[in-house]
């Protein structure tokens, strides 16, 4: 199932009409964060040092409501933390299906399987699993053993019950990329929609700091990732953005097409920043200083951002505010991404193809240098994964537990 030609219907005719009334900038996607806790601890989240009383705090499904009346966003992602800890996100998600809203709930999936019950399977509603890499890949970024498998079969039951099944995967520098490609088969053999794929951001606070990429890093292993592409792989992204990735287009980043709500306010100035916080989505647009931020800024926060949560609205808008854009999509959507990499290639010559210039064994050494330390007892993501523990915090409900979607926002990874 691809995604709803209602959502792509409902998305299209929405940028159309700001850009005919305008409207110089709009929300595609609101990241809501309805509270920080999680059951795991990635080496690379950013998300989850707060101190035990921040991390006790719910947003309501008032509040989240308000919010996305508020914002107006087509769009909802709910990542956090781990929304299925919210003990009203059942609630939240009815409230967003009958305002319409298509919705993507971030989860790592420890607990889905046993929350199914909880929800109706909706086209307005998608569940986004959290997927780093294939096997233990994965079980190391999340710095837990087995939790590939238990998202495997929570995804397999989601679809088995006619619910709306994504993937989303933030990439490091080490990621493998045959690895990768057997989860991608292994997503596509299972039926998920579409998957999201993204370059991790460098989180000042995440624990881990030594395998975030930089822009040239970023788009080499991209290049390598989707290089020999399966007719049944989909992405669940834009084609603009897919090209970003790979550097075969520029964007410049459109923080406000994706604003974020959470249990402090109306972030400023994205869902990777924090940089202050508005009562109101109107405050946050007007007192936002956006000429500070993106590559073209100089900001050396946003020299090396490529995530889909700054770029992805970019390439909607991209798609529509240009003739070349709209061609370059229809032509990329024909073509698929086996079509794309062929237009890449002959567009970069070949001395400058960053597939090429790459030195191979980069992304390599920093798994091998970790498969040398774990046969010694000692992984240097899992060391790091043992700084990123955050005070325990009682859970309201259990502590433990090749085609492009056009034109199409997705949720975040990051
Ligand atoms: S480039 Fe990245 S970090 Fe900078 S504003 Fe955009 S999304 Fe945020």
């Amino acid at each position: 199932m691809g995604v709803p030609l209602s959502q792509m219907w409902t998305v299209a005719s929405y940028v159309l009409g700001k850009r005919l009334r305008g409207v110089k900038r709009y929300p595609l996607v609101l990241m809501l964060e309805p509270l920080f806790r999680c059951n795991l601890a990635c080496a690379g989240c950013g998300k989850i040092q707060y101190p035990a009383e921040i991390l006790r705090k719910n947003l309501s499904p008032q509040a989240c409501f308000r919010a996305v009346e508020e914002c107006g966003a087509p769009i909802v992602s709910i990542p956090g933390g781990e929304p299925l800890l919210h003990p009203q996100i059942d609630e939240i998600v009815a409230g967003l299906v009958a305002r319409k809203k298509y919705i993507y709930l971030c989860t790592n999936a420890l607990l889905l399987e046993k929350h199914l019950h909880r929800f109706t399977p909706s086209k307005y509603l998608s569940f986004s699993v959290h997927l780093d890499g294939y096997g233990d890949d994965h079980d190391q970024a999340v710095c837990r053993e087995g939790v590939y498998d238990v998202a495997v079969s929570a995804i397999r039951a989601a679809v088995k019950r006619g619910f709306r099944v994504t993937t989303n995967s933030t990439f490091f520098d080490g990621s493998e990329p045959e690895r990768v490609q057997k989860m991608f088969d292994e997503m596509s053999d299972i039926g998920v929609e579409g998957m999201m794929i993204s370059p991790g951001y460098q989180y000042e606070r995440a624990p881990d700091q030594d395998h975030f990429l930089t822009r040239q890093q970023t788009t080499s292993l991209f290049r390598r990732l989707l290089t020999n592409p399966k007719r049944t792989w989909k992405f669940n992204h834009s084609p603009l953005y897919l090209a970003f990735l790979q550097g075969g287009w520029d964007l410049e980043c459109t923080p406000w097409g994706n604003p974020t709500y959470n249990v402090f306010g109306w972030q400023k100035p994205c869902y990777l920043l924090q940089e202050g916080h508005v009562d109101t989505f109107q405050e946050l647009i007007d007192t936002t200083n956006w000429e500070s931020y993106g590559r073209a800024s100089g900001n050396s926060k946003c020299g090396d951002c490529m995530v889909h949560s700054g770029h992805e609205a970019s390439a909607v808008v991209e798609t529509f505010g240009s003739l070349k854009g709209l061609v370059s999509t229809a032509f990329f959507t024909v073509a698929g991404v086996a079509g794309m990499n062929r237009w890449l290639n002959r567009r970069t010559p070949e001395s400058d193809r960053p597939l090429d210039r790459v030195r191979p064994q980069s992304a390599l050494l920093p798994v091998l240098s970790d498969r040398v330390r774990a046969s010694e007892g000692v992984s240097s993501s899992y060391a790091a994964c043992a700084s990123n523990r955050t005070e325990p915090v009682e859970s309201d409900t259990e502590s433990d537990n090749s085609k492009f979607s056009l034109p199409v926002i997705s949720s975040p990874a990051a």
